[in-house]
């Protein structure tokens, strides 16, 4: 019964590919096989900190790790934001939380790969803002946890890191603006990160102002150390 059910609203409401928002065509896949080439993932030389690709291959840190200090040890990210930033638009602000279950599956792979001698212990979302939070309906960095909790099978919580002030408009900000704006942003409520592995999830990397907002809370309230991975990752912005 649960399976007609399912055939019955995959009929109706098709799953979307994120690249072409059109019904998946092959049926039942999570991406269209011809949109999947239009993504870019990172590989080559990146950035020992952050995991941006490098402009120069014999560097060991991109330009913008070599003048900031980040809280956390280091990060990950599937692909580069300019070939996928129509699908990330529109997974937060159209609506499109199915999505998630094809960016989560390329962000599992990718920490199975990146962090297959060191798995964290939790996976913890970016928290968005309650307001955030009424007006969309749902936080896309948690839609991705979740699913890469379940293919990795390590737990994830959203209730161990809390988003106390909404900070808007931090696109337009250097990362020095970024991280004042940010300041006082998160709480961790409990002690439930003591000594414990953290990887943060989100949809985007850009400065790292967010990641170690977060991490800074996080290695406050005990936590041993924080990685993160991203489903993209921008260019320098200092
Ligand atoms: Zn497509
Ligand atoms: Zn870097």
């Amino acid at each position: 019964m649960r399976r007609a059910a399912e055939l019955l609203g995959d009929l109706l409401f098709p799953r979307r590919c994120p690249v072409c928002d059109r019904p998946v065509k092959p049926y039942g896949a999570l991406i269209c096989d011809e949109c999947r080439d239009q993504l870019h993932p990172i590989d080559g030389p990146v950035c020992a900190k952050c995991g941006k690709p490098l402009e120069d291959p014999y560097a060991e840190y991109c330009a913008d790790c070599r003048r900031l200090r980040h809280r956390y040890i280091r990060g990950c990210a599937v692909y580069t934001y300019r070939s996928i930033s129509g699908a990330i638009y529109r997974f937060k602000f159209e609506g499109r939380a199915e999505y998630a279950d094809f960016f989560g599956t390329v962000m599992a792979e990718k920490i199975r790969e990146e962090f297959r001698n060191e798995p964290p212990d939790l996976i913890i979302p970016v928290p968005s803002s309650a307001e955030r939070l009424r007006e969309r309906g749902y936080n896309q960095a948690a839609l991705l946890a979740e699913k890469i909790s379940d293919l990795c099978g390590i737990p994830c919580r959203s209730d161990c890191l809390l988003r106390v002030k909404n900070t808007p408009f931090l696109r337009s900000l250097n990362a020095l603006e970024r991280q004042k704006k940010l300041k006082n942003a998160f709480i961790v409520p409990g002690s439930d990160v003591k000594s414990m592995r953290i990887m943060l999830t989100d949809d985007i990397y850009t400065t790292g102002s967010t990641i170690d907002a977060c991490a800074d809370q996080l290695l406050q309230a005990g936590a041993a150390s924080v990685y993160f991975c991203t489903l993209a990752i921008g260019e320098s912005h200092l």
